[in-house]
């Protein structure tokens, strides 16, 4: 008689409701916990998540295993390609270990909902208790609602609501780690190795995350003033550890909630990129074929893409000629994170000035990120296409180049990513002229940005 914490993007002990729970039912009935994550590279792939994202879930779950030892809990990881036959072994799962009942934390978007479906279609049959649990977002989606009962469009009216359920609804504090099980034993599960070529040192497991968090709250006030500089290390480089759970969204929020300078503006617009991110997984809940790769508005969607894919494996190489995209795209291959205000960039030039469909760099994004999270990458590719919710007006289109001089004035962030032009001064580093280009070996621009951006407004006109 076993109970079973089934583990997914949730990888840590503290303020775990599913495991907490489990602990807290077993130890008044005397039966043991056993954790489960399930590896599912097949599911991945059709997901267009990469080798980075599995390295992150990798680290996490190392330190998992062990924290869950010394609970006295064995952590199993079980193999199937996709989830609908990840749910069969971890039936088979449940019935070599006499499961009586299995906890999760609930999970939005349209295949994890189906594979969550499948399971608790098996559990109904067999008997065993199904515990699922909110954690990916504080505010139920179907509780957040407009006046007239409509889903939000526009993030502001969301935030607004947002934040008056959750002063209404008191500050819940991160629950503790649970109490062992049993006595400690040694970590069980065997977690794959995974051959990712990047080099990083943001966050991925629980203990770090929490440093991280910790460090950064010093820090936070300054958030509104430094977070678009790329070249500053001004923001909180949570973003791999809230993708896969090592930090939970209240501790960010409890963080911020009670910092000395909690109305600071700098602490008030972190508490806004948080509620950001639960916007565009509060949409991907009410418009499921978000993740079919559907436009929230389907204004561009006629658009002529270039389908030049010379074009695109230079922008994914970095190799535009545009020293802060290419920076950027630099920084996305080797660190497999990029600033956001880099990502903004890098993604507005591909669209408009390139021409090239939003989702092949959806697509390249998930492939290469740390951090990826399907429902924060369709909204910043929505937002920077204009196809998406309170997204950029489809006229807006960035100067790559007098986004780089206004947001990486001194050239920090290009000299890191782009050593080959490290030697150049503050006024050239932005668009190098074609004499040091040439002797330098930087590569010529594919577009000039002028004549792009005209014939991208033209062409839109003519939709
Ligand atoms: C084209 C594009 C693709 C993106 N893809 C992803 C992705 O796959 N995964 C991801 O987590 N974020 C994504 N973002 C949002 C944002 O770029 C990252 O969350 C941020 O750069 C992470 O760095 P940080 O942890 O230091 O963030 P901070 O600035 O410290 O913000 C704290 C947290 O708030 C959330 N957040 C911040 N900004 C946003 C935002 N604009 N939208 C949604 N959530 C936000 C993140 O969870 C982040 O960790 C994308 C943005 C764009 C424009």
């Amino acid at each position: 008689m076993t109970h079973l914490v089934w583990f997914r993007n949730d990888c840590r002990i503290l303020d775990h409701a599913a495991l907490t729970e489990a602990c807290k039912r077993a130890s008044r009935n005397g039966r043991p916990v056993k954790a489960v994550f399930l590896w599912t590279p097949g599911q991945w792939e059709r997901h267009d998540y990469g080798l980075a994202r599995q390295y992150s879930w990798s680290r996490a779950l190392d330190e998992l295993n062990s924290q869950l030892a010394r609970l006295g809990i064995e952590l199993s990881i079980l193999h199937a390609d996709t989830w609908l036959e990840g749910v069969e072994t971890l039936a088979a799962f449940a019935r070599e270990n006499s499961v009586t009942d299995v906890y999760f934390h609930r999970e939005f978007g349209w295949d994890e909902v189906r594979r969550d479906q499948t399971l608790l279609e098996y559990t109904s049959r067999s008997g065993i208790g199904h515990h699922v649990f909110e954690d990916r977002v504080i505010q139920t989606p179907e509780h957040l609602l407009t006046g007239q009962q409509d889903v939000y469009r526009v993030f502001t009216p969301f935030k607004k609501r947002w934040l008056s359920l959750y002063q209404e609804a008191g500050m819940k504090a991160p629950l503790p780690a649970p109490q062992p099980v049993a006595d400690a034993i040694m970590p069980t599960a065997t977690v794959p190795d995974v051959d990712w070529d990047g080099d990083t040192d943001m966050p991925l497991t629980e203990h770090s995350a929490l440093e991280q968090l910790d460090r950064f709250v010093n820090a936070m006030p300054r958030y509104r003033d430094q977070r678009d500089q790329p070249g500053t290390d001004g923001t909180s480089r949570l973003s791999a550890a809230l993708a896969n759970g090592a930090v939970s969204l209240r501790q960010c929020f409890q963080a911020a909630f009670t910092h000395p300078q909690a109305s600071s503006d700098g602490v008030q617009t972190w508490v806004s990129e948080l509620i950001w991110r639960e916007f565009y997984l509060y949409l991907l809940y009410w418009r499921p074929e978000l993740a079919k790769h559907q436009p929230f508005y389907p204004r561009w969607d006629a658009f002529p893409w270039s389908g030049d894919r010379d074009t695109l494996k230079h922008w994914q190489q970095g190799k535009t000629g545009v020293p802060i995209v290419d920076a950027g795209m630099r920084q996305l291959s080797e660190s497999g994170w990029m600033h956001n205000r880099v990502r903004m960039i890098t993604a507005m030039y591909l669209v408009k000035l390139l021409q090239i469909d939003w989702r092949e760099g959806e697509r390249w994004f998930a492939r290469q990120l740390l951090d990826i999270d399907f429902a924060s990458n369709n909204g910043g590719w929505q937002w920077c296409a204009s196809t998406g919710v309170d997204a950029a007006p489809y006229f807006r289109i960035f100067n790559p180049y007098t986004q780089s001089e206004r947001f990486d004035p001194n050239g920090h962030y290009i000299r890191r990513w782009l050593p080959e032009l490290s030697g150049l001064d503050v006024r050239s580093i932005h668009n190098p002229s074609d004499a040091q280009r040439r002797t330098l070996g930087y590569t010529p621009t594919l577009v000039d940005y002028k004549t792009a951006r005209a014939d991208t407004l033209a062409r839109f006109k003519q939709l």
